[in-house]
């Protein structure tokens, strides 16, 4: 087995002043919340931070490297290809598969539990993983400094994976 820890954080700006990109968590756009993302792509801290747990876990060059935000290819883009790409390398690769994860949140704002069940569904079609393996918290920074005051949002992700079989049961 092996075990891998992902933290990510993004700032929050005020859509109409800042000229920021929706935000978007866990592949959900949030909806009528007025900040967005600062971010070169799209700032799912949720997917970035679970892309890196995948990547140390199988002792691969972090998100950073793989995806630099000095390349315009990745500007604007959807997280989702940060972490198809992980987890191929894992499955591929290193032959391993998702035991199971576990994924905090912590933001002040927006309130994400309407959005929970729509978020790990999109996990459980972008891992190939099933749904009771996928666990999403979230809580508050009880109004402490930036994640608190709503200017930033992060996020930790950790993933268990287990050897890959080919044996059908
Ligand atoms: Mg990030």
């Amino acid at each position: 087995m092996r075990i891998g820890h992902g933290y990510d954080i993004h700032r929050l700006e005020p859509i109409e002043t800042s000229g920021s990109q929706h935000c978007v968590i866990g592949g959900v756009k949030m909806e009528g919340f007025n900040k967005g993302t600062i971010a070169h792509s799209d700032g799912d801290v949720l997917y970035h931070s679970l892309t890196d747990a995948i990547l140390g876990a199988i002792g691969e060059p972090d998100i950073g490297k793989l995806f630099p935000d000095s390349d315009p290819q990745w500007k604007g883009v959807s997280s989702e290809v940060f972490l198809t790409q992980a987890i191929s390398l894992m499955r591929d690769k290193h032959n391993y598969d998702i035991a199971n994860i576990d994924i905090t949140l912590i933001l002040q704002r927006p309130k994400v539990n309407p959005y929970k069940e729509e978020m790990i569904t999109n996990l459980v079609r972008v891992l190939s993983a099933p749904k009771d393996r996928i666990n999403i918290k979230a809580k508050t920074h009880e109004g402490l400094d930036s994640i608190g005051e709503s200017r930033a949002l992060s996020c930790h992700s950790v993933v268990l994976l287990q050897l890959r079989t080919n044996i059908t049961l």
